[in-house]
């Protein structure tokens, strides 16, 4: 349940609301709004508690929540979410995000030289696996912590933030002392031990939708993260297995509003592995720009020809200049801000 206090109420009420559902043995959750303050109860809630805490003063009304996600939910926390990754505000009312670089970091020389094109064409996230999760195990499965000392190399000469992903939870301390922001993949949506450590540690998380992950599991996903105390959840749609075989994973572009109406949390839509072919990159992005997405997320490569792992779905520096240059445009056209141009 959700119990909202009336607009002014005090804090020895608040104090008191809270008191009173912990006397049931139930959490109580404070949850401050720019409009109202609320308190949720989450999990087994009985009737009894609700009655007793409906006629507190102060309370303007005890409601159910009637999702099965609830800190992911809108019905629970109304405004949008803004997370920061590093300095960079990701969510409703920033300027569209542009979160772009190789799918494996594979060198020094590789990573430097796409941070620096893709913050020339106005990125500000740095992308890149040092821990690459393989559907086979004869493939690269990076760089470890080697690569880590690249992504943070990279960050000190370019001032991009980093989005890296972490594989396992013994891996979180060593990923997050580098990382800006964790990325949790697609083959790791449900591993809930992952997401639990994710939720025990304060740098915002990428979360990737499953491949075969149905909107509300993807979100009851980011409740893991969101319940153990972590609030900086960025949910990623980055296509689905269907029965198309033309394309790796088809992108659901219906998830993007859906998702904007279902929850707070800020919205990325990732058209490279959403297509899986260099050529539908640009419209599928330009599509989830219109669709409201809050940013992107796309791989960028020196050679894709020559890319230890996802090099047909990677785009040349030129290929993304220009669609950075188009996806302002949409941004401009569905009334989104657009970061100014890249400092030189
Ligand atoms: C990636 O971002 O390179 C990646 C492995 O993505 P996903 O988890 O969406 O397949
Ligand atoms: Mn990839």
């Amino acid at each position: 349940m959700l119990v909202v206090m009336k607009r002014g109420a005090s804090q020895r009420e608040i104090d008191a609301v809270v008191a009173r559902i912990a006397e049931f043995g139930i959490t109580p959750i404070p949850l401050p709004g720019a409009e109202r303050m609320a308190i949720g109860t989450f999990g087994s809630t009985s009737r009894a508690a609700a009655e007793a805490v409906e006629s507190l003063p102060g309370v303007a009304e005890v409601v159910p929540v009637s999702r099965p996600f609830k800190l992911a939910s809108r019905e629970v926390i109304p405004e949008d979410t803004v997370v920061r990754v590093g300095p960079v505000p990701v969510g409703a009312g920033a300027p569209l995000a542009i979160m772009a670089g190789p799918c494996s970091v594979e060198s020094r020389e590789q990573t430097l030289a796409t941070a620096r094109a893709v913050r020339a064409a106005g990125a500000t996230i740095l992308r890149g696996g040092a821990f690459k999760p393989r559907s086979s195990p004869y493939n690269f499965r990076g760089l470890g912590v080697a690569g880590l000392d690249i992504l943070e190399e990279a960050r000190a000469e370019t001032g991009l933030a980093i989005v890296t992903e972490v594989l396992t939870p013994g891996d979180v301390d060593a990923v997050a002392r580098v990382a800006d922001c964790l990325q949790i993949g697609a083959r790791n949506m449900q591993n809930f031990a992952l997401l639990d450590a994710v939720g025990d540690q304060p740098k915002p998380v990428l979360l990737k939708r499953g491949m075969s992950a149905t909107v509300e599991e993807f979100l009851l996903s980011a409740e893991y993260v969101l319940a153990r105390g972590n609030r900086n959840v960025i949910l990623c749609e980055r296509g689905i297995r269907t029965f198309e075989k033309y394309t790796r994973n088809t992108f659901d572009v219906n998830a993007i509003p859906l998702l904007k109406r279902l929850t707070h949390l800020p919205v990325v839509g990732d058209p490279s592995h959403g297509t899986g072919k260099w050529y539908l990159v640009a419209p599928v992005a330009l599509a989830a720009v219109a669709a409201g997405a809050d940013g992107l997320i796309i791989e960028v490569h020196p050679s894709p020809d020559h890319a230890l792992s996802d090099g047909f779905q990677s785009l040349t520096f030129d290929n993304f200049a220009a669609l950075v240059g188009r996806a302002s445009a949409v941004a401009r056209a569905v009334g989104r801000a657009v970061r100014d141009a890249a400092p030189a």
